[in-house]
């Protein structure tokens, strides 16, 4: 049975459990208010279910409580940064004002941030940069448990590495392009584990290769204390998005790529490659803007394929979440209640 939720009720418990963490309320506040909005989008792999891990991370000292991002570089168009294994949800907001700052006064950025603690949904910055009217994309790796395999492997080498791509059109919603460049996210399967469900095949790997729909070979050690992994979406394509996300995201910013057996530590360390772009700086914003809203009815006008209700573009999944939870709550399942008041006792052991 799932337990359901106000933002406002979900939000206040979590900011209270970090602050027991020894964050600021403002940090509290914001890395609070970043998980339950992923909540409220649909994607309760990235909501406040990640908080016991975070608490976790907080006492293995792998996530550093109050820190912001350092200025390693700063030639004006190029920034590079330092997320100092802080918040994600802090850090990478402070690198996007900066970045948003610089592609406002010299029409584009490209900024490298690395060493950032999980940074949740990348969605969320795309959305901060669509929000000034700047195209806004990111290329994200992961260092954590090495959890999808490579096409044509058999066992996990490397994270989830998530990619963005925001374009803003004005009067209308923004494109939001944003996801895992496994087939599924990692946390989807903790959540399908903790709900009791199989999943779709083509998804998931088993500890010896083979394929499987039981979500828990990549949540719980299997047969010899081994796990599964994910499989890249695409097949060879997505392998390719992959590799290109773990180049990008985590060799160009500095902040390295994962080459080594799996871990026990539950920090989840993220870098990206961010390119902001100023259509208006380009010259382009009203031709650029027309051919997108052309393309945009174009495409929308495709009659309903077999078992849908029509085409979705990038980003009405998530509004549409968001307007639908806004009312009826955030669904929490059992499992992730219970760990969430296991993190709770765990935090105040630690204030
Ligand atoms: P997903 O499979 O739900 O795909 C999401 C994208 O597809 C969104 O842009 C959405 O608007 C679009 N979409 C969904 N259904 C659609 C439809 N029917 N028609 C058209 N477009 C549609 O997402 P995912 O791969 O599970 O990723 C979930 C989240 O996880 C993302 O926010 C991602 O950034 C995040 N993530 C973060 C990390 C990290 O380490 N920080 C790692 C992996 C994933």
């Amino acid at each position: 049975m799932a337990h359901h939720l106000s933002s406002a009720a979900l939000q206040t418990f979590v900011a209270s459990i970090l602050r027991d963490c020894g964050s600021s309320a403002a940090e509290a506040d914001t890395v609070a208010a970043n998980l339950v909005l992923a909540n409220l989008s649909g994607h309760d792999s990235h909501g406040v279910g990640m908080v016991p891990r975070y608490v976790d991370a907080v006492r293995e000292g792998g996530l550093c409580p109050n820190k912001a991002v350092r200025i390693t570089l700063d030639t004006g168009t190029l920034l590079a940064l330092d997320g100092q294994c802080g918040y994600g949800q802090v850090v990478g907001a402070q690198a996007m004002d900066l970045g948003i700052a610089r592609a406002q006064a010299h029409g584009s950025c490209i900024m490298t941030l690395s060493r950032a603690h999980h940074l949740g949904r990348i969605g969320h910055f795309a959305e901060m940069a669509v929000a000034q009217g700047l195209v806004s994309l990111h290329f994200v790796n992961v260092l954590s448990r090495p959890v999808v395999a490579p096409w044509g492997g058999g066992d996990g080498r490397f994270g989830t590495n998530p990619c963005c791509i925001g374009v803003p059109i004005s009067g209308q919603d923004p494109f939001v392009l944003d996801f895992a460049t496994s087939r599924v996210a990692q946390g989807k399967m903790r959540v399908a584990y903790n709900e009791g469900r199989k999943v779709e095949p083509g998804y998931l790997l088993d500890e010896h290769g083979r394929p499987t729909t039981d979500p828990g070979v990549v949540v719980v050690p299997q047969s010899q204390g081994l796990m599964g992994a994910l499989m890249t979406f695409g097949e060879h394509k997505g392998f390719g998005l992959a590799m290109a996300c773990e180049l990008l995201g985590g060799a160009l910013t500095g902040g390295g790529t994962w080459h080594q057996p799996a871990d026990e530590r539950r920090a989840v360390l993220n870098g990206m490659l961010t390119i902001l772009i100023d259509p208006d700086r380009l010259g382009t914003r009203a031709t650029f803007e027309d051919e997108a809203k052309a393309f945009f009815e174009w495409v929308r006008q495709s009659p309903p394929g077999a078992g849908h209700d029509g085409v979705l573009l990038a980003g009405e999944p998530e509004r549409r979440a968001r307007a639908e939870r806004s009312v009826s709550g955030i669904p929490i399942d059992d499992t992730t209640w219970s760990e969430l008041e296991q993190a709770a006792t765990k935090a105040r052991h630690l204030s």
